[in-house]
Parts: C-alpha cells; sequence; structure tokens
C-alpha cells in the first residue's frame, strides 16, 4: 500500500511540474540564452546585397559633394544602404550570412599606405571619442587576426557590418567622408550597428516619402521586422548619427524622409555622436553605463527620448588606513605611549 502511494505522489510531482513549473518548451529557453550570449550578428536577410567591389564611380560623386548639398557623403554610394559593402576580396568562407561582435571590446587596427597624415589625425579624433565615451579600445594591430583596415580610396565612404575575420576594410575618401560624424557613423557599422531609420518602429516617428526616392534606391529604406535586431531599449532617434539626411536619396530634391513630430532640424547630423548612440553602443558591448556621459541631445522633440541610465553598480568603500578612524588613533597612541615608558 505504502509503495502505491509513494508511486501517485512521485507521478503527481512529474504532472505538477511539467503543468506549472516549466512554462517554456526547453528549447526556447535555450535560443534566448544564446541570442544574448554569443555576440552574432545575423545579416542573412540582407542576402548577397552587402557582398561588391568598391566602384570609383562613387568616389567621383564623393569628390563633388560639399555640405551644403543637404546630404551626407555616405548616401551616395550605389552599396547596399548607400555605404554598407563587403568586398568580394574580404568575403572569406565565401558569402558569409553573419558577422559578430569585438571580443573583448578590443578593436585591433591599422593604417593603409592610402591615408593622408590629415585624415589619420581626423580618425584619431573619433577613436580618441570612443576611448572618452564608451568601453571600447581601438589599438593599433600587433599581430591579431581580425582587424580594422582604415582605407581612403576614391570609392566613398563604406564599411563591413559587425566583425567578419581576418582583415575589414573601413574605407574614408578623404574630405566627404572625413567629417567626424561619419568616421563615427563608418565606425559604428564596422562594430555592428545599422541604419537607425531602417529600425521596425521607424514609421511610428518619420515618414518615409517613396515618391521622392530615386527608384533604384528604394531597397535602401527597407526596414527590418519586428526581433530581426535590436534597438537595445532606446527610442529612435532622428539625432542619431545611424540616420539618414531628410534628402537622402532623393531624385528631385525633395526630402525622403519626414519627421512626424517636430522639426527635422537634427535628422541625419554628422557633427558626433547623439546621446542615443552612445548608449547603444555602451549596452551592445555592455559598457559600464558611467561612461555612456556626453553626446548631442536626442534629435526627437517632446522631452528625453533616451531610455533611463540602467543602474550603476554600487562602489566599493575606500579603504581606511590605520590612524584615519578610531581604532587605528588608539593603536598609535599606545605605541606613542609605551615608546615613552621604554625611553624614559
Ligand atoms: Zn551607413
Amino acid at each position: 500500500m505504502a509503495s502505491v502511494l509513494k508511486n501517485i505522489g512521485l507521478i503527481l510531482i512529474i504532472v505538477l511540474h511539467i503543468k506549472y513549473i516549466q512554462p517554456y518548451p526547453a528549447d526556447v529557453l535555450i535560443d534566448e540564452m544564446q541570442e544574448e550570449d554569443d555576440g552574432t550578428i545575423d545579416l542573412s536577410r540582407f542576402g548577397d546585397a552587402i557582398f561588391g567591389d568598391p566602384d570609383e564611380s562613387v568616389g567621383r560623386m564623393v569628390d563633388e559633394w560639399t555640405p551644403e548639398s543637404g546630404t551626407n557623403a555616405e548616401e551616395l554610394g550605389n552599396y547596399f544602404e548607400g555605404d554598407i559593402l563587403i568586398p568580394f576580396s574580404e568575403a572569406r568562407n565565401g558569402l558569409v550570412k553573419e558577422s559578430s561582435r569585438w571580443r573583448n571590446n578590443i578593436i585591433p587596427y591599422v593604417f593603409h599606405s592610402s591615408v593622408s597624415s590629415q585624415d589619420r589625425s581626423l580618425i584619431n579624433q573619433a577613436i580618441n571619442e570612443y576611448h572618452a565615451k564608451t568601453c571600447l579600445k581601438f589599438v593599433p594591430r600587433s599581430s591579431e587576426k581580425d582587424y580594422i583596415s582604415f582605407e581612403s580610396s576614391s570609392s566613398g565612404c563604406w564599411s563591413s557590418v559587425g566583425r567578419i575575420g581576418g582583415k575589414q576594410s573601413l574605407n574614408l575618401q578623404s574630405g566627404g567622408c572625413t567629417r567626424i560624424g561619419t568616421i563615427e557613423h563608418e565606425m559604428m557599422h564596422a562594430l555592428g550597428f545599422l541604419h537607425e531609420q531602417n529600425r521596425y518602429d521607424r514609421d511610428d516617428f518619420v515618414t518615409v516619402i517613396k515618391q521622392n526616392i530615386k527608384p533604384d534606391t528604394l531597397p535602401n529604406f527597407e526596414k527590418a521586422r519586428y526581433g530581426e535586431t535590436t534597438a537595445y531599449d532606446v527610442t529612435y532617434d532622428k539625432g542619431s548619427v545611424m540616420h539618414y539626411s531628410p534628402t537622402a536619396f532623393s531624385r528631385n530634391g525633395q526630402k525622403t524622409i519626414l519627421s512626424k513630430n517636430g522639426s527635422d532640424g537634427q535628422m541625419g547630423q554628422r557633427n558626433g555622436f547623439a546621446r542615443s548612440d552612445l548608449l547603444r553602443i555602451n549596452a551592445m558591448y555592455k559598457c559600464d553605463s558611467q561612461i555612456s556621459g556626453g553626446g548631442y541631445p536626442s534629435g526627437n522633440t517632446g522631452g528625453n527620448n533616451v531610455s533611463p541610465p540602467r543602474p550603476q553598480p554600487a562602489r566599493p568603500k575606500p579603504i581606511q588606513r590605520p590612524g584615519n578612524n578610531a581604532a587605528g588613533a588608539l593603536i598609535s597612541g599606545l605605541g606613542s605611549f609605551f615608546q615613552a615608558l621604554g625611553s624614559g
């Protein structure tokens, strides 16, 4: 009888465990964990469109570009979304469908001989901004396998998305592509970020005016599907350095992107990181939130549009040396007393 009761009890425990203790199938839990931890960036939705060859006809357009044109030089390319390119020569292991974040937040780099000393100092300015406002470390390459090669060929502004393995070029044609915000923009691509205006939720913030877009560049405005990319809980920002300018890829000079609330003022700015950019970088690379200060205010109107800072870790208390507290004072006082006895 006792053994029958014991068996019934055991079956009851198993049934209750399946029904109430495991609300999700085990494979769902495993999938979520992998997405959280392995640092891969899924490029499969772009198909083969991100692979190609640097194009000198883009270089000629960038040569003619002026800041007064109202667009950004990286919007002149015929590459994927204007400036995303993995050259065939760097597409090892075939046409890869995923890239990765940089390991340990360290990004080795070299300057190709085509980069002038003036442009090197502009790129160093951008690197210094990353060092001051994020936990990323750009280090001159010694023998690391994966690294960025800053180059300056006459083929416009372009970069891969994320770490693709081996050498990866990041091209900044002198002049049009060497504004601080454009350098930071291309570097953010290399870190794994995509264009702000193609987020899945962009239609809540801007209107894309298709009839003003050059028809062959319409795919540049294709937005991600929900769940394909992560926004790291940072609200959409027209003032992000990853946002197109209001007349990007226009066929008639008219606006292709209109703000749904407020002015288009900050849209597509390239003066430097927006606060939202720094929040995103520091979230992707799990930086201490204390580092994420600075940056331009959000380009959206209607108050603070960036998420509140994450809770900060408790700081360790400063270590007190003996003598700085009551016990220390007592010990040091007794020492003097016995010293006085000894000498007396
Ligand atoms: Zn871009």
